[in-house]
């Protein structure tokens, strides 16, 4: 547990929130701001910064336990569909810095926006093929 952080508080039962599921390594717990009702987070128990920090096996678990909320949100709220999102590191949002992901209910015509896309320069999308090809190692 890291000492001054909120998330690891609310799984040491030190803060309250409405949790809403838990199992060996998660827990899921609902957002106190939602983008709509039913936003819940999921987050490993034990304490990781962000994508860039948490294992293998956490994230992974943190992985199921999101497609397990993402199926309670449409038996109970009946959504049209749910967003799943991350902010990692704050050039990318992230104000709480413990791992957490995002499982958003939609409904249609809500106005929610996940994000918009801007098409690529012309030359600049091949490029950027090679590039992350080139990172990830793959011929
Ligand atoms: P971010 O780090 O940008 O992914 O955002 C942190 C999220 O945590 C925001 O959506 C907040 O509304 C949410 N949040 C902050 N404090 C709490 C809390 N005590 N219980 C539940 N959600 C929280
Ligand atoms: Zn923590």
């Amino acid at each position: 547990m890291a000492s001054d952080c909120l998330f690891c508080k609310i799984v040491a039962r030190e803060l309250p929130a409405q949790t809403v599921y838990e199992d060996e390594k998660t827990l899921a717990f609902l957002d106190i701001n939602p983008v709509n009702p039913g936003h819940t987070l999921v987050i490993p128990k034990k304490h990781s910064t962000d994508i860039f920090d948490i294992d293998e096996k956490n994230w992974t678990a943190v992985m199921d336990t999101s497609r397990t909320v993402a199926h309670a949100l449409e038996k109970a709220l009946q959504t049209d569909g749910v967003n799943i999102g991350m902010n990692n590191r704050a050039g990318a949002g992230q104000v709480i810095f413990h791992a957490h992901v995002h499982v958003m209910p939609r409904f249609k015509d809500d106005p929610h926006s996940l994000w918009k896309g801007r098409p690529y320069a012309e030359g600049e999308f091949a490029k950027m093929g090679d590039k992350l090809r080139a990172a990830l190692a793959v011929q």
